[in-house]
């Protein structure tokens, strides 16, 4: 086993030597989607980003458990009393369970198409009700909480002087927040505006309620997260993720929560993946300024001139850092496009490649470098690149300028498939890129016969093909560029 990963520790601001709390073993948890409307492709982004950390966690040889929540209850709108799935229903007209189960589908069907593992458990808020009130009794029986006209929220100046201080993650101080803080409607019933909910009064026409012993409510959002991490990974884990997001509140809200319940720093190394951006803004629900995965994997939309598969986005995501802010864009994601066929394209014709007595190139520290790409902080363009240098290999190999020993291009095989498609991910065999190339051919090839049948004037032909494409669900666009197709 590789025991030289560093992980950048968003708690220490450093890249540190990852040592789990109990050797072999990592325990993961990642904030999961409000599910109460379609996953956008910023939110893709980062559930992409802890695919790979876990996949690479595996393949290193730890037995990892991935716990990553849905929420489906407790999420409020800012600067509201309502909770988002409730809203949702009450507009829609729904259960908030078929508002929760339609996105729940939706969610599962995205991230299987571009290819992330399901985490082994997949805890809901909904589900963990009884948790979530009793860790908030143990909260106020400890002193840290208090009841306010049937909500319970938490004491924040109270923890931040006895206990720990509130904002070490962020990077705030309180002292600054409440010099900072405007008064938010519905905000005085807390002793303090930093005060947060562990537990909501329901408003007589909030639809999604429980019985507690301050009356009918529901939890406040971050407390979800704390009992469903304590009750499948314990009181202290290894790995907590989630958007930066989500750095403050709510993972500050989560250690404050799990301290004072605890006693003991709930995790080791907090890892936050950065942002997706659409025209260099944050992509967003609620601004409305996102694409979704099918948009983008269909073509339609107004953004781009065509579609692209959702293997591309996975390739296009995996060229950035996850610690570093991307950009969506066509150049972009042509680039991508290219760079991922190239590379599907060298790992095909590798087996075919003649072998050598010698080989030209140090095989063995080539691969050595994939390893040390993704041991610092899971640097996948960097692993990009060095993929790239095999890549460069292979073709030279092709033509006949470099050579390779048959145990080499063995190891460089083995090497090649682990690390694009086990610890990437990319697609799951090479062959199903193989089939998508040969399936772009093949449409290329039919465009390239109605455009001869155009020029013949032989309308009856052009139609049929244009037409019947249609009918397999494959769109013909005739631009000022030649025709493209898309999925519609
Ligand atoms: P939500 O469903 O809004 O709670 O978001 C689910 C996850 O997506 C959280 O970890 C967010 O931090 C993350 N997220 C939201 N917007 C973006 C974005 N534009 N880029 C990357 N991640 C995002
Ligand atoms: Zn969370």
């Amino acid at each position: 086993m590789q025991t030289n990963l560093k992980i950048y520790n968003s708690l220490t601001g450093q890249k540190e030597l990852f040592k789990p709390l109990i050797p072999k073993h990592v325990g993961m948890y990642v904030c999961g989607p409000t599910v109460y409307s379609n996953v956008h492709l910023g939110n893709v982004r980062t559930f992409i980003s802890f695919d790979v950390i876990y996949r690479y966690l595996k393949f290193l040889g730890y037995k990892v458990r991935y716990v990553r929540n849905i929420t489906d209850a407790g999420h409020l709108e800012d600067d509201s009393n309502e909770d988002k799935i409730s809203k949702k229903a009450r507009l829609e007209k729904l259960e908030p369970m078929e508002i929760v189960q339609q996105y729940t589908i939706d969610f599962h069907k995205v991230l299987d198409l571009v290819n992330n593992l399901p985490p082994d458990i997949e805890p809901t808020a909904t589900g963990h009700i009884i948790e979530q009130i009793e860790t908030t009794k143990d909260i106020l029986k400890k002193g840290y909480a208090y009841e306010s006209n049937g909500s319970i929220y938490f004491d924040v100046l109270k923890y931040n002087a006895e206990i720990d201080k509130y904002g070490k993650l962020s990077g705030r101080n309180i002292e600054d927040m409440i010099a900072n803080t405007r008064t938010l409607e519905g905000q005085d019933e807390k002793r303090n505006p930093q005060d947060f909910a562990l537990w909501k009064k329901a408003s007589p026409q909030h639809i999604m309620r429980w019985s507690s012993p301050w009356g009918e409510g529901f939890p406040g959002w971050h407390m979800e997260c704390t009992v469903m991490s304590t009750k499948y990974l314990g009181e202290q884990f290894d790995i907590h993720g989630g958007g930066m997001d989500l750095k403050f509140p709510h993972h500050e809200c989560e250690i404050a929560q799990g301290k004072t319940a605890n006693g003991v720093d709930p995790v080791k190394y907090w890892m936050h993946a950065n942002m997706l951006t659409l025209n260099g803004k944050k992509m967003s629900k609620s601004t409305g300024n996102h694409l979704l995965p099918q948009e983008i994997f269909s073509g339609d939309n107004t953004l781009l001139s065509k579609a692209y598969s959702p293997a591309v986005v996975r390739f296009f995501m995996l060229q950035a850092h996850y610690r570093n802010m991307l950009d969506l864009s066509e150049d972009a994601l042509q680039a991508a496009e290219k760079a991922y066929k190239k590379l599907m394209e060298a790992v095909k014709i590798l087996p075919d490649l003649p072998q050598s007595e010698k080989s030209s190139e140090d095989v063995a520290a080539l691969i050595e470098s994939f390893y040390e790409a993704m041991n610092d902080d899971f640097n996948t363009p960097i692993l990009i690149a060095r993929l790239f240098e095999a890549v460069r290999l292979i073709n030279s190999v092709k033509d006949g300028k470099a050579s390779l020993t048959k145990a080499d291009k063995q190891q460089l095989q083995n090497a090649l498939n682990q690390f694009a498609f086990e610890v990437l991910g990319l697609h799951h065999t090479a062959q199903d890129a193989a089939t998508h190339q040969a399936f772009d051919k093949t449409i290329q090839l039919l465009i390239d016969i109605r455009n001869n049948a155009r020029a013949e004037k032989n309308w009856a032909l052009s139609d049929q093909i244009r037409d019947e494409l249609a009918r397999f669900g494959i769109q013909l666009k005739d631009g000022k560029d030649g025709t493209t197709y898309s999925f519609k």
